[in-house]
């Protein structure tokens, strides 16, 4: 399968085995991964999607809509999709006290001064149970053929393994959170040494002691980031 179907994928399969509640995909352009968690849902109740373009957003929102089928069958247990107007650099009370947040290749389209307030909002603030980031890994990139540069003109960097490793681990110390290192894409023979194509950290929050109100929790106006999309699923509760 494509690189970024792996990615999904590993997103469904960490899904499947944590069975998060409430969970967040920051960057989530046309929603294809959140189209694909709705499927996979395994007792996700609240999926949220946030991206700084509104027009990505819009153009494929409608296809988080309920289908016949969901009408016919309705999920035993509530679920909610919700699309957001917002950046993750700045603050949303509503967007506290999730299960998991994901960034499949986001990062990497922030200036590297951001990648601060990334760090500070996401851990600091939202501070959910776990976060997935995904990035390239730079030492791959001799093998993409014809590349000269970065992979996509948007790109602000990319990372080798070390440098994303120290930029966690330093957010690990300053958030209290622990990570592990994996990918998708696998090199062949010896090249098996330059890590995978795509560089992932999967991190932890390591005290769950953190009481989130009912005000953060279940908020329901957001007053930073614009609601676009809600749509709520049939259910028999
Ligand atoms: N996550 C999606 C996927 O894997 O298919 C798409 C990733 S796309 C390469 C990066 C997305 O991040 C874009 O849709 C872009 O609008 C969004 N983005 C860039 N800066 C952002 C910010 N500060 N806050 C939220 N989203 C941002």
């Amino acid at each position: 399968p494509p690189l970024y179907m792996q990615r999904y994928q590993f997103v469904i399969d960490y899904v499947q085995t944590y069975r998060p509640r409430k969970v967040i995909d920051f960057g989530c352009a046309e929603c294809r991964l959140l189209k694909k968690l709705k499927f996979h849902r395994n007792g996700i109740q609240l999926l949220v999607g946030i991206d700084i373009n509104s027009v990505v957003l819009l153009k494929k929102m409608h296809t988080l809509a309920p289908l016949v089928s969901d009408y016919l069958q309705p999920s035993d247990g509530p679920f909610t999709i919700e699309l957001y107007q917002g950046s993750v650099t700045e603050r949303e009370p509503c967007t506290r006290g999730f299960d998991l947040v994901t960034c499949v290749e986001l990062i990497e389209h922030l200036e590297l001064e951001k990648v601060e307030s990334f760090s500070e909002v996401v851990f600091g603030y939202m501070a959910p149970g776990a976060v997935i980031v995904s990035t390239p890994n730079a030492e791959f990139n001799p093998l993409l053929p014809g590349l000269r540069g970065f992979r996509d003109y948007d790109h602000k960097f990319e990372w080798t393994r070390d440098e994303f490793q120290t930029w966690a681990h330093r957010v690990c110390r300053e958030y209290g959170y622990s990570v592990q290192f994996t990918g998708v894409g696998e090199a062949l023979g010896h090249w098996r040494d330059v890590g995978f194509c795509t560089q992932i950290g999967v991190f932890q929050r390591n005290f769950d002691g953190i009481n989130w109100s009912m005000s953060n929790a279940e908020c329901l106006e957001p007053s930073v980031y614009r609601l676009l999309y809600k749509v709520v699923y049939p259910s028999l509760c």
